[in-house]
């Protein structure tokens, strides 16, 4: 059975890192997951990423165990499923980092840090914990929904970078130093592009990785950007990952179809819908998600413009029709055969079947496409008979399709 051999690292480049949190003589700063990251840790700081411990909880399945207690808050079952999972689990004082990692609950942070260029449910989350915990918290609010990533926008959001170097400072007690920055972000962008070669190794047919394992393998690129335990991780597994391909061996031995996954992980579903595709002889080869960590601008030697750029063109922020345009252009690099958009109910900000899209794109580029209802973590949202038969059919469709063309 075809199996990534890098796995065994990747736990224990996990392991240490969560472990790590431990260590509280270390100042801790929490971000946002497409957040400030490299700037952080050019001050010292440890960073926990919440959005992460959402993800653990909606992976664990215990994310409905304690999304109730964020409610009895007055936090409504509609948003977030990370947020309400991980403030119920706050509440609760329970989380899963305690039986895989020994951790009572999330680091006490010396500094809080959001940016909203995801979304604006991360700043009601963070201000919640800075108030509770009585920590100082800053933002960047760069402009949403950009059809361009024009001069003046950038220029905006890394004056407000720049704006972030006292709190920094004072939380960390160390002076802002350049070099530290364009250190950290060089290291960040040699393990995003590391990255992106991962992700682009799919291309293959057959591919070496599927969108399931990238969910998992993507752990490092999100936790630990600026790191060179980040960088040598994506080294190890591209390595591998190349040499299967020039073997031409993948997790699918022939390829009926290859598909596009839009939207959110469902998190507590990823081995069933792994085994579904799988056994369907169907691999679901890209996705926006894991595409999400790829930062093609990260540059060190114009570290606050390039950040700024970086993290304000990403997927989530950018108008419908840039989205298509990026879209259209995924389908022809990895010939893609259909697309299934995930409408996670708690994040309409990762969920892009609302406003015509898989209609305009399929007028457009032929891909047909399916809309399954779910959700990142809570699974009252997933309806799992009758998502599995939809999928099932589509998958017909598609090669009934290919055998007609
Ligand atoms: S983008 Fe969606 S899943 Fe992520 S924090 Fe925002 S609302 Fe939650």
């Amino acid at each position: 059975m075809y199996k990534i051999q890098s796995a065994k690292l990747l736990k224990d480049v996990m392991g240490n890192y969560f472990r790590g949190m431990g260590d509280t003589s270390k100042k801790m700063a929490w971000c946002t997951s497409v957040g400030p990251a490299e700037l952080l840790r050019s001050f010292g700081f440890e960073v926990h990423f919440p959005e992460n411990h959402g993800a653990l909880l909606g992976a664990t399945r215990t994310a409905n165990d304690f999304i109730p207690e964020a409610t009895k808050l007055g936090y409504s079952n509609d948003i977030c499923s990370y947020l309400t999972a991980d403030l119920g689990s706050y509440l609760k004082k329970e989380t899963p980092m305690t039986e895989h990692y020994g951790l009572k609950g999330a680091p006490k942070p010396d500094l809080i840090v959001y940016s909203t260029n995801q979304c604006r449910e991360v700043q009601d989350w963070f201000c919640y914990f800075a108030k509770e915990l009585n920590v100082p918290v800053v933002g960047i609010v760069p402009p949403r929904h950009l059809d361009e990533v024009t001069r003046e926008v950038i220029d905006d959001v890394a004056t407000q970078y720049k704006n972030m170097i006292p709190a920094c400072e004072k939380a960390s007690g160390k002076k802002f130093d350049i070099d530290k920055f364009r250190e950290t972000l060089r290291l960040s962008k040699e393990a995003t592009e590391l990255w992106k070669q991962v992700l682009f190794t799919a291309k293959a047919s057959p591919a070496p990785i599927s969108f399931f394992d990238a969910t998992i393998h993507m752990g490092p690129i999100v936790v630990l950007r600026g790191t060179q335990v980040a960088k040598d991780y994506y080294g190890t597994l591209l390595k591998e990952l190349s040499e299967n391909v020039t073997k031409g061996v993948g997790f699918l031995e022939k390829e009926k179809s290859r598909l596009y996954w839009d939207g959110m992980p469902i998190w507590g579903k990823l081995r069933p819908l792994s085994e579904l595709f799988m056994q369907n002889n169907s691999a679901i080869v890209a996705s926006t998600y894991c595409n999400s960590w790829v930062f093609d601008a990260f540059d060190e030697k114009n570290p606050f413009e390039s950040s700024a750029k970086a993290y304000t063109e990403i997927f989530i922020n950018r108008s419908d029709r840039a989205k298509e345009k990026i879209l259209k252009g995924l389908f022809r690099d990895f010939k893609i055969d259909g697309i299934i958009y995930h409408d996670a109910k708690t994040c309409f900000n990762n969920s892009n079947s609302n406003f015509g899209m898989p209609q305009r794109l399929k007028e457009e580029t032929g891909v047909p496409f399916l809309i399954i209802e779910g959700d990142l973590c809570d699974l009252r949202f997933y309806s799992e008979g009758q998502s599995v038969t939809k999928m099932e059919t589509f998958i017909e469709q598609i090669e009934r399709q290919k055998v007609l063309a």
